[in-house]
């Protein structure tokens, strides 16, 4: 299918970052079982709120010193050897880009930079894990935010038209470590078998039969390594 296929994309979740020691945040003990999303993950909350918050977002600081594992590897491999086209992931952990895949849609934003609510100042993430928490904007004192899409915001303007300009023409989508349950990302499957593609489904446990093609059962590295394996040899 993916020889045979004009244009293939990914689209990548959770499931692709648990194997690099990053849980899932739905999960049991995963964040979200530990912070109520309405009152951490909103940017209301954020607003209302912006020290308590940073209580939570702590915790993805120190998830970004994660390292990318085999799949993502092999994603960029994918990429590399001109299999697949480009990736949107719903991951904020920059992990696809660390390990060399070049066109990456950030679909939830990314731990990477950092906004000032009051001022509109960026700020790199280096500079920011080196701050006091919570980290405060060094021109106007204001609270700085994760580039991340919370909650209660809508995706980013660019994200949206870079996945539809990357998701024009697709005739395959590799759906990776992602159960399609988050909004409007859970669109994007749906999308592309309106226009007559078809869907690959990479995950632990499949989600997607009767609407995927193909379902792989499997571990992210060692299904994505062993599509790589194939590729190569033959
Ligand atoms: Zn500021």
């Amino acid at each position: 299918m993916l020889k045979k296929s004009r244009k293939a994309v990914a689209l990548t979740g959770a499931g692709v970052s648990t194997e690099s020691g990053i849980p899932d945040f739905r999960s049991v003990g995963g964040l979200w079982s530990r912070f109520d999303p309405f009152e951490y993950g909103t940017l209301g909350a954020f607003q209302r709120d912006p020290h308590k918050v940073w209580q939570m977002l702590k915790e993805l600081l120190l998830l970004v010193d994660c390292r990318p594992n085999k799949g993502h590897e092999a994603m960029a491999r994918l990429e590399e050897m001109g299999i697949v086209r480009g990736i949107i992931t719903q991951n904020i952990d920059g992990l696809h880009q660390l390990a060399g895949s070049r066109h990456v849609v950030e679909f939830h934003g990314s731990m990477a930079s950092f906004s000032c609510l009051g001022c509109g100042a960026k700020m790199p993430l280096a500079e920011v894990k080196e701050m006091a928490m919570p980290p405060l904007c060094s021109g106007c004192r204001s609270v700085l935010k994760p580039d991340v899409v919370f909650f209660d915001e809508q995706i980013p303007p660019k994200a949206l038209l870079d996945t539809e300009e990357l998701l024009c023409g697709v005739d395959l989508l590799l759906v990776v470590g992602t159960s399609c349950e988050v909004m409007p990302a859970a669109l994007i499957p749906r999308q592309v078998l309106g226009q007559g593609g078809e869907l690959i489904e990479i995950n632990l446990v499949p989600v997607l039969k009767g609407r995927a093609r193909l379902s792989l059962a499997g571990k992210f590295t060692e299904v994505m390594s062993a599509i790589v394996d194939q590729m190569t040899e033959s």
